[in-house]
C-alpha cells in the first residue's frame, strides 16, 4: 500500500476513495459483493506473473509446478462443489465463460434459444449487439402474464425452431428456473444444454437454490457474484464434452491463463465448501424475502409477484419516478442499485421503469432481517419523497448509522 501511495498517488486516491465509498454505501446491485481478504490477497501474490498456457500437467511453459497445484486446487473444489464430473476454471469472465461454450458447439448461422434480455436474460445469451446476437440465429423466450418463464411458449418455440443450444439462466429474474424441464425440451429437439447460473452460483453451491448440473451438458458461471470469489468466469460439464470445451477456452479463445485470479478462485471454493457459506446464503434469500415484503408494505410492486432467490426487479411505476432517476437519487442517500427493465418496460433501456435489488454484499457485511428491512423501508422514504434534499439528507444519515455498525473490511 505504502507503495502505491508514494509512487502514484493520483491512483491511490481513487483506491482509497473507492474502499471508502464500498464502507459507507449499502450494496444492492445484484451481481456485486465482498470477496474475503484471503481472496484478495491471492490475486495480489507473484501468481501474476506466471505463463502457464495449456492445462495442469499439459503446459506450453517451464516452471509451471506450483501453478498447477493452484490451479488442480480449484479444480477439485469447484467440482466438489456443486458435484460437477469435469470443470474448466480458466475463464477470464462469465461472458468468456458463454463464447467459449459458443465456439465449442456452434458456426456462425447456427440457430440459438435464450431468454431474452428484456424480460431477465443476459446480453450474452442473443442479445442483437452482443456476439451471441451477431452471429447466431437468436430465438428467445420470455415471461408469461404472472411473470414467470413461460416454459409452454419456450418448448414450443423449440420445437418450431430447433435450436442447436438453448441457454437457460438469468440476470434479473427472482424466481427458481425449472432446469429439468429445459433439459427434456434440449433433449427432445437434440440441442445442447446450457445452463448460465452466474446470478445463482453461490446460492446453488449451499443447496438453496435448485442445482443445474444433473441436467445440463454445460454450466457457466462468473465467481464474482453471489459465489464471492475474485472476479472470473468457470465452466461445468459432462466429461464427454470437456475436450472441446478445453480447447475452445486454450487455444480456442484465450492465451495465458491468470493464475493469480485461478488461486484466489481456489481460495473461494475452498470458503463456499464450510458450513457458515451455507448459513450465509440462507441468510441471502432470507434478506431477499424482508426486503420484497417491505418494499410491497411501502407501495411498491416487485416483478412475478415475489423472489425464490437473492434478487428482484422493482416497479417504480406507482412512485412516479424512472430507474435512472431512482438510481441516482438512491445513489444520493449511499445505497447503491441499478436502474433495470421491468416486463414491457415503457421506458428507453437507458432510462427504465425499474431497479433490480440484491442482497448478497449487504448480508456479507452482516446485515439480518432486522437491517434489511430498515435498509428497505430508507429506500422507500427516499421513493416516496424524491426531490426533498432534507429528505434525501436524513435518509443518508441513517445509512451511515447503520454502515459503520456494520464494516466490511476494518
Ligand atoms: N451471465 C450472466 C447471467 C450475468 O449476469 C453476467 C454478468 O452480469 C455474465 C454472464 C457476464 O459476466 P462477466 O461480467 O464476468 O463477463
Amino acid at each position: 500500500n505504502i507503495l502505491v501511495e508514494q509512487t502514484d498517488p493520483e491512483l491511490w486516491s481513487a483506491i482509497v476513495r473507492e474502499n471508502q465509498r464500498q464502507e459507507d454505501h449499502i450494496e444492492l446491485i445484484a451481481s456485486e459483493n465482498y470477496a474475503s481478504p484471503a481472496v484478495m490477497f491471492a490475486q495480489g501474490t507473484q501468481l501474476t506473473n506466471k505463463y502457464a498456457e495449456g492445462y495442469p500437467g499439459k503446459r506450453y511453459y517451464g516452471g509451471c509446478e506450483f501453478v498447477d497445484i493452484a490451479e488442480q486446487l480449484a479444480l477439485d473444489r469447484v467440482k466438489q462443489l456443486f458435484g460437477a464430473a469435469a470443470a474448466n476454471v480458466q475463464p477470464h469472465s462469465g461472458a468468456q465463460a458463454n463464447e467459449a461454450v459458443f465456439l465449442a458447439f456452434l458456426k456462425p448461422g447456427d440457430t440459438i434459444m435464450g431468454m431474452s434480455l428484456a424480460e431477465g436474460g443476459h446480453l450474452t445469451h442473443g442479445m442483437p449487439l452482443n456476439m451471441s446476437g451477431k452471429w447466431f440465429n437468436v430465438v428467445s423466450y420470455g415471461l408469461d402474464a404472472n411473470e414467470a418463464i413461460d416454459y409452454d411458449e419456450m418448448e414450443r418455440k423449440a420445437h418450431e425452431s430447433r435450436p442447436k443450444l438453448i441457454i437457460a439462466g438469468a440476470s434479473a429474474y427472482s424466481l427458481r428456473i425449472d432446469f429439468e424441464r429445459f433439459a427434456k425440451v434440449a433433449k427432445d429437439v437434440g440441442a445442447i444444454f446450457m445452463v448460465d447460473m452466474a446470478h445463482y452460483a453461490g446460492l446453488i453451491a449451499a443447496g438453496v437454490y435448485p442445482n443445474p448440473v444433473p441436467f445440463a451438458d454445460v454450466v457457466t458461471s462468473t465467481t464474482h457474484k453471489s459465489l464471492r470469489g475474485p472476479r472470473g468466469g468457470i465452466i461445468l460439464m459432462k466429461p464427454e464434452h470437456e475436450k472441446a470445451i478445453n480447447s475452445a477456452i486454450f487455444p480456442g479463445l484465450q492465451g495465458g491463463p491468470l493464475m493469480h485470479v485461478i488461486a484466489a478462485k481456489a481460495v473461494a471454493f475452498k470458503e463456499a465448501l464450510q458450513p457458515d457459506f451455507k448459513a450465509y446464503q440462507q441468510q441471502v434469500v432470507k434478506n431477499a424475502q424482508v426486503m420484497a415484503e417491505t418494499l410491497v408494505q411501502r407501495g411498491l410492486r416487485i416483478v412475478s409477484g415475489r423472489t425464490e432467490s437473492h434478487v428482484m426487479l422493482v416497479d417504480l411505476r406507482s412512485k412516479g419516478i424512472t430507474g435512472k432517476d431512482a438510481e441516482a437519487i438512491l445513489g444520493d442517500a449511499h445505497m447503491t442499485i441499478n436502474k433495470n427493465a421491468i416486463p414491457k418496460d415503457p421506458e428507453r433501456p437507458m432510462v427504465t421503469s425499474g431497479v433490480r435489488i440484491g442482497t448478497p454484499a449487504l448480508t456479507t457485511r452482516g446485515f439480518k432481517d432486522e437491517e434489511t428491512r430498515m435498509t428497505a423501508n430508507l429506500i422507500a422514504d427516499v421513493l416516496d419523497n424524491p426531490r426533498d434534499a432534507a429528505n434525501i439528507a436524513a435518509v443518508r444519515e441513517r445509512v451511515h448509522a447503520l454502515t459503520s455498525r456494520f464494516r466490511v473490511y476494518s
